[in-house]
């Protein structure tokens, strides 16, 4: 750090993203990234006309990408906000909503801590139970906003609805942000209950279930003056804040033919990550029950971090958290029927040794 530092940020504790190796190739489980490109008309969106264009300012209304989103959701264009990867929609909220403080899971992404951090706000941390599951009643009639996602990570566990609507319904005074980055592969979306609720605001992206993480794009859904809340921000730190390649991939993703093949795929990692959890308990290993694209899993008779060097040994990269409740765990993201079975017969080789 240099000297020059302004003094509030000096102890700042950044986020740690999961590695992006460029040394070899690995199979990737880390991040948990869609194994299958974007859809066709994804693809199909980007061409030389749209490259030509670059020479223009991106729309920074983001109209078309929008109304494409309210259509899919069955909501308003103004009840839609646009963003650089959800973290900025989050990064927003965390800005716009929570004065009073906020309180989100001791286990939980871990992004909401460094925006907490970031903006002096004050944290309550709220133990998972001995099960790693959300006690929904520890967030009724709270002083301050909160954060949930779900399904949560890195422990997969999902929250019913109606334990949400009940979260959002005891707290009329203090928004109740749902991160929903994983809820297409298996979680019910409180999207809905934003006609009904005017504290509830809906993240979401394409990194996960739409096989876009490059591409930067995320969205938060909510009562229109939360949006206005978050245009707020957006036009006083950015506001081409997406590029006019993304704005045109996210519209071409919403597509009845692209939903088609979000469909299939996403059925295939749901498929998928069931036969893993089922192979890796005959291994003997503990796995939680998902309803996203990873699996937190505890191999028998060996540490998390032991694990997840065995695995990078042979070419496999996971996700290991060192914080002390889950450093027996790794978290493993879900790809391609192959690369779960790598996976698997490592993991048996591994738990042989
Ligand atoms: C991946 C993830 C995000 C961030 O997604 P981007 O849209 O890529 O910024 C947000 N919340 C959770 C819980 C995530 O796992």
């Amino acid at each position: 750090m240099s000297r020059f530092l302004a003094k509030k940020y000096r102890t700042l504790d950044a986020y740690v993203p999961g590695e992006q190796p460029r040394d070899k190739r690995y199979i990737k489980l880390n991040t948990n990234e869609f194994p299958y490109p974007p859809a066709p008309d994804v693809i199909a969106a980007v061409n030389a006309d749209v490259l030509s264009d670059l020479r223009l300012y991106s729309d920074p209304t983001a109209k078309a990408l929008k109304d494409a989103l309210a259509s899919y959701y069955g909501v308003g264009t103004e009840n839609v906000f646009v963003s650089n990867g959800s973290d900025e929609s989050l990064n927003f909220a965390f800005a716009c909503f929570f004065e009073d403080g906020v309180a989100f899971a001791d286990l939980t992404y871990g992004f909401y801590s460094v925006f907490a951090d970031l903006y002096g706000i004050d944290a309550k941390i709220i133990p998972l139970d001995e099960d790693f599951s959300i006690v929904p009643e520890d967030y009724l009639g709270l002083d301050r906003g909160a954060v949930i996602a779900n399904p949560n990570a890195p422990t997969g566990k999902a929250l019913p609805l109606s334990e949400i609507e009940r979260i959002v319904a005891s707290n009329p005074e203090h928004v109740i942000v749902v991160d929903e980055a994983y809820v297409d592969f298996g979680g019910e979306s409180a999207i809905p209950l934003t006609k009904k609720y005017d504290n509830l605001l809906v993240c979401a992206t394409y990194s996960k279930s739409r096989g876009m993480a490059g591409a930067r794009l995320g969205y938060a859904i909510g009562n229109a003056e939360l949006i206005t809340d978050l245009e707020l921000m957006k036009y006083s730190t950015n506001p081409y804040n997406l590029d006019s390649l993304a704005l045109r991939m996210g519209a071409a993703a919403l597509t009845d033919s692209s939903k088609a093949y979000y469909a299939e795929k996403v059925s295939e990692v749901i498929k998928v990550r069931e036969e893993t959890s089922e192979k890796l308990a005959a291994l003997g290993a503990t796995v939680l029950p998902s309803k996203a694209n990873f699996i937190f899993v505890k191999i028998p008779d060996i540490s998390g971090g032991e694990a997840y060097k065995k695995l990078r040994d042979r070419g496999i990269l996971v996700r290991h958290f060192s914080k002390e409740r889950i450093s027996d765990y790794l978290r493993i993201s879900i790809g391609t029927a192959s690369d779960m079975e790598a996976l698997v017969n490592a993991l048996a080789e591994i738990i042989k040794e």
